[in-house]
């Protein structure tokens, strides 16, 4: 039967802040009678778990990654990695063609490379943005030269955004890049925009709406967010053991029921996402901030981050803490025992904790995470900064303070409202008749009449 229906194909980023909101998307794509093949790279087939019972298909293509030598900078990974996928994604498309012919590639607007070879292969192509769009516009001021990267100006005037500090700019000086490859790779999201015959982004309307509406004046984006809690039939019965593509081993059993066993709104959940590598004294001052905290905590510490840990803190914070190498977040976040976040401020964690109702603070350690957190704080308003010091530490009182104040404080009723809000906004924006859900059912009505 799949064999009858238009066949797209979505490429993510093999990170697992790529992976996610593009797999939510292929799902709902899927629910409106597609047939979706979700291409990984074998960067990321290589540790994923992959769901199978899904609604959708997955393949993988070679980008390199297993030749056994690991690039020496990350200018070679990427030169590599968009050699190596430009070709094998042009050698699956040729191989469908014969069995099930796709349409349309949706790829990741980081592998604009992509978009070349589905025109070459006579398919549409689709960008999709994760970013939020505020960050978006940062990187296409950068792409247009109106922004230098090293920063030039400590205060930037951007149109429809809040003013911005340095500190608030994407940061790039946690990796050894004297190219800037980082920097262009995110600029270069812009460079053959023109051509696609879509652009997707992992938003919506009224969480973005003025710089939304300045960026679409540029370019026809389209809000399809949050696409976490995009809505498709069968959804509210699925748990995250069996609906999602996780590169970590997952701690399905343990997380869940230790948040059961916790009372309603009392729990502090904190995690830093994929990518950080947290500093060791941070993870220090992190580690006594929640034990002073005196609060419940499921603290996420990935496998390769744990040796960072204080000696004997796991069993030392037993009685208040968990700590898990990965958990089902988007479950945990909508647990009645959770009662904030503490996050490095990813935007999938973000729109994830707004859809959940749930006050954040901000712990930013890298790239867009910077201006995730200065929104989250100034302009979404639902949740605090926590301050660093002079060597670019949070300290633990800090930390007490930040989780005091959110979970205890006026403030942190404020923070609630704003949240509750916030939930609402996002529901709307997925619901039948919502703006992400109508950007969604537009593009299928296209794609089934192609
Ligand atoms: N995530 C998860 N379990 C964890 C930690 C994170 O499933 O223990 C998911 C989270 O729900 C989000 C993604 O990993 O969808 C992280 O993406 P984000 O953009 O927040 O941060 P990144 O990892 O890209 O820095």
């Amino acid at each position: 039967m799949a064999n009858n229906k238009p066949h797209i194909l979505v490429l993510p980023f093999p990170a697992q802040g790529h992976i996610n909101p593009a797999l939510e998307f292929s799902k709902c794509l899927a629910s409106h009678g597609l047939k979706v093949t979700i291409i990984l790279t074998s960067r990321a087939s290589k540790s994923a778990q992959i769901p199978s019972n899904s609604s959708i298909y997955v393949e993988t293509i070679s980008d390199g990654s297993e030749e056994g030598k690991e690039p020496e900078s990350i200018e070679d990974f990427f030169k590599q990695f968009n050699a190596a996928v430009s070709q094998n994604l042009a050698k699956f498309i040729q191989e469908q063609r014969a069995t099930c012919p796709a349409k349309v590639l949706v790829y990741d607007s980081i592998i604009p490379c992509a978009l070349d070879v589905a025109h070459q292969e006579g398919l549409l192509g689709a960008s999709f943005f994760t970013q939020a769009s505020g960050v978006c516009a940062i990187y296409y001021h950068i792409h247009q030269g109106l922004i230098k990267y090293p920063y030039e100006d400590s205060e930037l005037f951007l149109p429809s955004m809040t003013p911005l500090e340095v500190n608030d700019l994407p940061c790039f000086s946690f990796i050894p890049d004297t190219n800037n490859t980082v920097v262009r790779l995110l600029a270069d999201q812009f460079s053959n925009l023109e051509a696609a015959d879509w652009i997707f982004i992992n938003t919506f309307d009224k969480l973005e709406n003025e710089v939304l509406n300045w960026m679409v004046s540029r370019w026809p984006f389209k809000t399809v967010g949050p696409t976490f809690s995009l809505i498709y039939p069968g959804k509210k019965l699925m748990t995250e053991k069996n609906h999602k593509i996780n590169l970590f081993e997952l701690n399905y059993e343990a997380s869940m029921k230790w948040l059961d066993s916790r009372e309603t709104g009392s729990v502090v959940y904190v995690s830093f996402g994929s990518v950080a590598n947290v500093k060791e004294q941070q993870m220090e001052e992190l580690a006594q901030g929640l034990i002073s905290s005196n609060c419940y905590f499921l603290w996420v510490v990935r496998s390769s981050e744990e040796h960072k840990l204080p000696q004997n803190f796991t069993s030392m914070a037993s009685e208040k803490g968990l700590v898990v190498n990965w958990c089902p977040q988007t479950e945990v976040l909508t647990h009645r025992a959770v009662a904030c976040f503490m996050t490095h401020s990813g935007w999938n964690s973000t729109l994830e904790a707004l859809s959940s109702g749930v006050p954040l603070i901000a712990m930013p350690q890298l790239v867009d995470q910077m201006t995730n957190a200065k929104f989250i704080e100034d302009v979404f308003r639902v949740g605090l900064r926590a301050k660093t010091d002079e060597n670019g530490l949070v300290r633990r009182e800090e930390i007490e303070t930040c989780i005091k104040q959110v979970i205890q404080g006026e403030k942190g009723k404020k923070l609630m409202e704003s949240a509750g809000k916030w939930k609402e906004l996002a529901k709307e924006a997925v619901d039948k008749g919502g703006s992400s859900a109508t950007n969604v059912e537009i593009f299928v009505s296209k794609l089934l009449n192609l």
